[in-house]
């Protein structure tokens, strides 16, 4: 497809430039673009001022065949989408009775008189139809106002937007034969590699070109995306399927998981597979371990439970780690990781014990304990202790907390395939 034949999304509103929302329409509409296989090279954002916004238009429509706006069609001054579209096209606004009778009738049905401001949102371009909101008042439109460009326009807030284009939009476009193929992504994810090892190992993948294959870091994690186009989703499928093997086979146990996958819920499959259960010693993730793991449904399968021993009358009491170890080598220790490790497991009757104790920071790190040093323990079933030492580094407290649960998690994951194989 030429460019021309591409949607462009141009989101209105100086609160969306001044950082005070973030703009979640433009994310929604590009991922509904892909999914119909429309192409998207543009997006906007523009303020709430009629020249720039016109400006945005004259620009849009160079490029794009399809230009679809979200904001600006409510009813305050500041609200200048529609009149300022049909000043542009020099196309006069006419006035809706049934567009008035509706919003009359949505104040109604609250108990509310409608303002005479509202009026303005009955007004359309003439030429143009009613894209109904069935869950806010302001209607959107469908207008063609010159042979092959297409103009929708939605309300700023998210879900009476999101209704408007899947009832009526999508439908509309796939009838003008817009989104006949469909661009299907999966994304692979991947712990305990950098980006860059990764993608030395997938070089050859990462030049493909449908599939593409885009890799992505984030959280600690690095991703690998894999794009197909193809005429149905199923086709798309199965240009991805076979690329998805290559790259895990190249990749080994440092993939965990695809789409929606955790390594929390990763590791409750593999241990509902090996019908073993897990419990946690938390010091400085104060409890998110346990959260995560508990934030996967069913859990309770495998998750025995945790005791979060963030004072060290705590591990002694309730996971008999010896006061000599605490007094002599410290909270954060090797032998105080593996007794809160051995000490969980055996207390709260479990198969594996995890463990966590370290610096988050920003204070408490001294020169040979620095913030970011963080001891992860692993109980294993035959009473084997081990225990792990990491250096994330002065990076933020939440990232130090994150970083610790994911790779204790990590760590568990990798000893349960190693049981498998
Ligand atoms: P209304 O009929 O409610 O006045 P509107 O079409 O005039 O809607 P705006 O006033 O621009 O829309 O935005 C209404 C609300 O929708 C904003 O306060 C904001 O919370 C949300 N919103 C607007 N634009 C976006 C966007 N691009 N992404 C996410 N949320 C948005």
């Amino acid at each position: 497809m030429s460019e021309t034949n591409a949607a462009e999304v141009i989101s209105v509103g100086t609160e969306l430039l001044l950082g005070e929302i973030l703009n979640t329409n433009a994310q929604f509409l590009a991922q509904e673009l892909a999914q119909l296989g429309i192409p998207h090279y543009y997006q906007t954002v523009v303020g709430d001022n009629v020249l720039r916004l016109q400006k945005a238009v004259a620009i849009g429509c160079e490029r794009s065949r399809c230009l679809i706006f979200t904001g600006g069609l409510g009813p305050t001054p500041d609200d200048l989408t529609t009149a300022a579209l049909a000043d542009f096209f020099q196309t006069p606004l006419i006035e809706h009775p049934e567009i008035l009778a509706d919003i009359e009738a949505k104040f109604a049905r609250r108990g509310r008189i409608m303002s005479p401001s509202n009026r303005k949102q009955a007004l359309l371009p003439q030429g143009a139809e009613i894209l109904p909101n069935p869950t806010g008042s302001a209607p959107g439109m469908i207008w063609q106002p010159r042979p092959g460009l297409t103009i929708l326009t939605f309300p700023g807030v998210p879900s009476e937007m999101q209704v408007m284009w899947r009832e009526t939009a999508v439908p509309y476009l796939r009838q003008q034969g817009w989104g006949q193929g469909v661009i299907y992504s999966r994304t692979l994810r991947f712990w305990g590699i950098g980006e860059s090892n990764l993608a030395e190992k997938v070089v050859t993948q990462l030049r493909s070109t449908n599939p593409t294959v885009a890799p992505y870091a984030g959280k600690g994690e690095v991703r690998l995306r894999i794009s197909a186009q193809a005429p149905t989703e199923a086709e798309a499928i199965a240009l991805i399927e076979p690329m998805q093997q290559e790259i895990v086979s190249l990749t080994g146990t440092d993939y965990y998981g695809m789409d929606h996958d955790s390594l929390a819920s990763v590791v409750g499959t593999l241990l509902k597979q090996a019908r073993q259960t897990v419990a946690v010693a938390e010091s400085c993730t104060g409890g998110g371990l346990g959260a995560y793991l508990t934030h996967v449904s069913g859990s309770s399968a495998y998750f025995r439970g945790g005791v979060i021993s963030y004072d060290n009358q705590v591990k002694v009491d309730l996971l008999g780690v010896r006061e000599i170890d605490l007094a002599e080598q410290g909270a954060v220790s090797d032998p105080v990781s593996q007794q809160m490790a051995a000490g969980v497991r055996e207390r709260l009757k479990a198969d594996w014990g995890l463990s966590i104790t370290g610096i988050a920071g920003p204070d408490g790190g001294t020169d040979t304990k620095p913030v970011g040093l963080v001891y992860l323990g692993i109980a294993a079933p035959n009473g084997q202790v081990e225990s792990f030492c990491y250096q994330f580094g002065a990076r933020d407290r939440e990232f130090i907390r994150w970083l610790s649960l994911c790779t204790v998690l990590d760590l568990l994951r990798r000893k349960l395939l190693a049981a498998n194989d």
